[in-house]
């Protein structure tokens, strides 16, 4: 597992997609998608393993310098979207998560699964039915719903 933050940077017209892996830390640089003045941030966190508080206040300092762009959030983990939770500023207004992770138990294997949900599949709070990949029997959602999906209703 990699200590650091690597980003790659795809832009097309106004828009650049981000994808970032790894750590985001105090010594995590954002300096190579900074001042870009785009219109369109589409970040994909799918390989953020960790998240600290440094990390944290320095990724809010960096969306607050984007200008009223916006921002589409891709693929949050559970440690994303937990802080997203708590912590106002990591999203804004013009802040969009289209997916993210969400943690489901399966009684028959006694294991947890993380499941990529889409914003558009929870309604009022309520984990949609997910089956387990290895047993196929329902899951439990494993968390509180309406503190999980708080950030749903955020803006
Ligand atoms: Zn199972």
């Amino acid at each position: 597992m990699s200590n650091q933050l690597s980003i790659q940077i795809n832009i097309q017209n106004d828009t650049a997609s981000i994808t970032l892996a790894g750590v985001i830390n105090e010594d995590s640089n954002f300096d190579k998608i900074k001042n870009l003045n785009l219109k369109k941030y589409i970040f994909d966190f799918d390989k953020i393993n960790i998240i600290n508080s440094c990390g944290i206040r320095d990724w809010i300092k960096y969306i607050s310098e984007l200008n009223n762009a916006e921002i589409i959030y891709e693929n949050c983990p559970q440690i994303i979207i937990e802080q997203i939770n708590m912590v106002h500023g990591f999203i804004t207004s013009k802040t969009e998560i289209t997916s993210f992770y969400a943690p489901y138990f399966c009684d028959s294997c006694d294991k947890e699964t993380k499941i990529l949900l889409k914003k558009a599949e929870i309604t009022n709070n309520k984990a949609p039915e997910k089956k387990c990949p290895t047993c196929s029997d329902i899951l439990e959602f494993d968390a509180l719903e309406k503190q999980y999906f708080h950030f749903l209703g955020q803006k």
